[in-house]
């Protein structure tokens, strides 16, 4: 059985947990390409104009797998408790996928993670693997392996990050969702720019979540999403072990745009250039803005200005 994986969105954080379930339970898993032009276009033509670049890109992905597997792998990511749901898309995602794609004959496999429905992760990789037909004990253990696999990136993430922040380069927080930091189309560009000027991005994701998203309380009471308390958090966490903050945004994201505000308001004494990814090619204006920003860094370090 071939299931095939859009490699955007939560693939980024979830990937590795994905990939080895489906490949301990001999799945042939399908991974679509890195993002290119070409499949933000597709993406783009079927998204509605109030998608999110970041949804829109995941739609390209889901095109470019539509012949290549029997099944596209989308699951429905409700919560993992209070304070801890998942952005509105990605509740809907295998509705929106599903009547994107009903005429081109699309077969989704999904499963249901919602705390506040009784849901738990691994009762919904269960219940996937009881859809799929496999044995009970034969998805609890792809389960355990997934798992480990996942505590694994975890780990090396831990180790990266301990690792950049005791160099002696100038260091930026890219303070943004794991998909547009690693999407090779959208996020790379701007972490290329940040090499380019001699100074080290570190991806939020290498700090440990559970931290992160406690130390989000200092910030703010009231944010529901879990994955921008755990982006609020790690500012709070590395302010001080960093020289600025690049706040990494796609165009028309709701959460992120109350996140950058909290971090612009109630962040003191660090450095932050918001950055939207809208998809275009040409990259001059974001390289010269990276380059405005690290120079003031240079000079903020160096001591030659007072920020
Ligand atoms: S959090 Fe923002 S970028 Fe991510 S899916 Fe939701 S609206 Fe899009």
């Amino acid at each position: 059985m071939r299931i095939g994986i859009p490699r955007a969105l939560y693939y980024y954080r979830y990937g590795a947990l994905w990939k080895t379930f489906f490949s301990a339970l001999g799945c042939e898993v399908i991974l679509s390409p890195q993002t290119d032009r070409a499949i933000l276009s597709q993406g783009s033509r079927y998204a509605i104009d109030e998608s999110c670049l970041s949804a829109k890109i995941y739609l390209g992905h889901c095109a470019w797998l539509l012949d290549k597997c029997d099944f596209i792998f989308v699951p429905r990511m409700a919560d993992l408790g209070r304070d801890k749901e998942f952005c509105l898309r990605f509740r809907a995602m295998p509705d929106v996928v599903f009547s994107t794609f009903r005429d081109e004959g699309v077969r989704i496999v999904s499963c249901d993670i919602s705390m506040h429905k009784g849901k738990s992760e691994a009762a919904a990789f269960a219940e996937l693997g009881k859809k799929l037909g496999f044995k009970k004990h034969q998805t609890l253990t792809a389960y355990l392996l997934a798992k480990q696999a996942e505590q694994q990136q975890a780990a090396a993430g831990a180790r990266k990050l301990e690792a950049a922040l005791a160099g002696p380069e100038l260091k930026v927080l890219i303070c943004g969702h794991a998909y547009n930091i690693y999407d090779r189309y959208v996020g790379q560009p701007v972490l290329d720019a940040i090499r380019n000027n001699h100074a080290v991005p570190i991806p939020a994701d290498w700090m440990d979540r559970d931290e992160a998203w406690q130390a989000a309380a200092d910030l703010t009471d009231t944010m529901p999403w879990m994955v921008n308390r755990e982006l609020t958090g790690t500012a709070v966490l590395l302010k001080d072990r960093v020289d600025g903050i690049v706040l990494l945004s796609s165009f028309s994201c709701g959460p992120d745009s109350m996140t950058d505000e909290i971090l612009t308001r109630r962040l003191k004494n660090i450095p932050i250039l918001t950055m939207t990814l809208d998809g275009q090619d040409a990259t001059a204006g974001m390289e010269t803005r990276i380059e405005s920003f690290i120079d003031i860094l240079h000079l903020r370090k160096d001591g030659t200005v007072c920020l």
